[in-house]
């Protein structure tokens, strides 16, 4: 479709402002009338819109290797019916709308590739209704993980899902997020019970019905998780009804160290197998293990390790970790160093939340080029090992690390950014991986999504009547392709 593209000289002349961008693609085909900008801040107050390059530049990318595109405009919206009037705007506009919620995203999904405007839904962070005797909340859009765990502390419930960087729970769902607690607790999908989203046309839905959050329900189709994993490209999600847990009486966590990758997996595999209910079960190679050792200043053995946590009650514990340590043992592995006290279970994991900035302090001035895959679980040993010894025989630097009780792993590579050979050799590499993911009945993404960079392999990944069905789901829902166009589906 051809957007209405017309030039705005005073977005141009605001190039004075401070560049956060690495790589910036210059955007000056895609300009927007000035009369937008002025609707725009009649919609939202003019204290939230900018056209500033620095705010501009600061939407144009997240935490990924790609390319910063920086939107025309960005909004700021307060309310559910700002972004229903936003998007009512640009549909009737013609104009690309692209949600933002912490920018924390791995696959270049807040990239304005063809320019429009941003609707940035931070300022949304209200926690709205908890029911602590129904273990269910809903929140704003811009509500983060770290947020709402520290609203709950003091109710004996949280919020599991943990990707690590502090998202916003709405770009959670929107990349069906999920990280180090999900071998117990689950991703994204299925700890959503209803989602209020605004449609690219400005209409608002509730997914499971206005109020519903019964924890389940065989009503009509399951719009929660077509939305769930959608990456803005469907509709805005602005509320989320969350399922909650309680917090567990104890907690420990360990490290243990093996000979292999696959005596590594095997304990994994086994403990699962033995129904242990582990709460975290996180695999590093030894590339990774140095450059964690070096970050965060530990002296970890430079091996496949695993980093184990144990959730529940204290008599439960004891008969879990035991039997653990005898897997571990039957496999080679070495005596658990424990983590029992609050401080060191913190460092432990703190350091497996930096793990992407470990890599990056392994060569100063590179970016993250960050690659996740998901294979059934079996398949991971061999994966793991054939993707190792592709990344020693190309020279590049490629910790491995895994979210291993599930079967999905992701290669941090330290790229730098001007180097174009470097990348492509990168890409390739990244590539390789997704194939073999695929090539083992896998997928070319288990968590970080499709964004920009997976979109070849979702076509290899899905057969051709599924990628039409989708294509025709999103014509559906947004037949004007406004909502975050040249994402996921490309083209749409
Ligand atoms: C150090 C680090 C570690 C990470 N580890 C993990 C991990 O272990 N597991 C994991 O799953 N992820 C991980 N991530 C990736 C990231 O945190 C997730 O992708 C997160 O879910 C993105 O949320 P966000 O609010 O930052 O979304 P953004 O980056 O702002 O947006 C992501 C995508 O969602 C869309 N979007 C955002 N908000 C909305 C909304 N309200 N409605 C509709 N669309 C929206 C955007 O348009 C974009 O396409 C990690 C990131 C970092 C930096």
């Amino acid at each position: 479709m051809a957007f209405r593209v017309l030039r705005l000289g005073r977005i141009l002349s605001h190039s004075g402002a401070m560049s956060r961008c690495l790589t910036t693609v210059p955007n000056s085909q895609k300009q927007l009338p000035d009369s937008v900008v002025e609707d725009l801040r009649s919609i939202v107050g003019k204290e939230n819109v900018s056209i500033a390059l620095a705010v501009r530049e600061q939407h144009g990318h997240d935490e990924s290797y790609h390319k910063c595109f920086p939107p025309d405009v960005v909004t700021f919206a307060n309310s559910t019916e700002e972004v229903s009037a936003i998007a009512k705007y640009c549909n009737n506009q013609r104009i690309p709308l692209i949600p933002f919620g912490s920018g924390t995203g791995l696959e270049g999904g807040v990239n304005a590739t063809v320019g429009g405007v941003c609707v940035d839904l931070s300022k949304m962070t209200e926690i709205l209704d908890l029911h602590q005797e129904d273990f269910d909340v809903t929140v704003e859009c811009g509500v983060t993980r770290r947020t709402l765990n520290s609203y709950l502390r003091d109710t004996g419930l949280w919020f599991p899902i943990d990707p690590g960087a502090d998202a916003s729970l709405c770009g959670m769902c929107a990349t069906s997020a999920s990280g180090t607690n999900a071998v117990r607790y689950g991703t994204m999908r299925e700890n959503v019970l209803n989602l209020e989203v605004v449609l690219a046309d400005g209409r608002i839905v509730n997914t499971a019905g206005k109020q519903r959050r019964m924890k389940k329900t065989s009503a009509g189709y399951n719009l929660t998780n077509l939305f769930i994993g959608s990456e803005g490209t469907l509709g805005i999600i602005t509320k989320a009804t969350l399922k909650l847990y309680g917090q567990p009486e104890k907690t420990i966590s360990a490290v243990c160290h093996f000979p292999s990758v696959q005596a590594a997996v095997d304990t994994t595999v086994m403990t699962l197998q033995c129904g242990i209910p582990i709460a975290r079960i996180e695999f590093m190679d030894d590339v990774m293990i140095d450059a964690c050792n070096k970050f965060s200043n530990l002296s970890l053995n430079v091996a496949p390790t695993l980093f184990l946590e144990f959730h529940g009650a204290a008599e439960s514990l004891d008969s879990q970790v035991e039997t653990v340590c005898e897997i571990a043992k039957s496999n080679e592995g070495s005596d658990f160093t424990w983590a029992t006290d609050a401080d060191e279970r913190n460092k432990l994991w703190r350091a497996r939340h930096d793990m992407l900035y470990a890599c990056l302090a392994l060569r100063p001035g590179s970016k993250a080029y960050s690659t996740d895959v998901c294979v059934p679980i079996s398949h991971l040993p061999e994966i793991i090992v054939e993707t190792k010894k592709d990344i020693e025989e190309s020279g590049m630097t490629g910790p491995i690390v895994g979210h291993v009780g599930d079967g999905n792993f992701h290669v941090f590579f330290p790229v730098m950014p001007d180097d174009a050979e470097e990348k492509k050799l990168v890409n390739n590499l990244a590539e390789r991986m997704g194939k073999r993911a695929l090539e083992l009945n896998g997928t070319c993404t288990g968590e970080h999504g499709i964004g920009l960079g997976k979109r070849k392999l979702l076509t290899q990944e899905l057969d051709e009547n599924t990628i039409q069905v989708m294509k025709e789901m999103k014509k559906a829902l947004d037949p004007n392709n406004i909502l975050n166009p040249s994402k996921v589906l490309f083209p749409s």
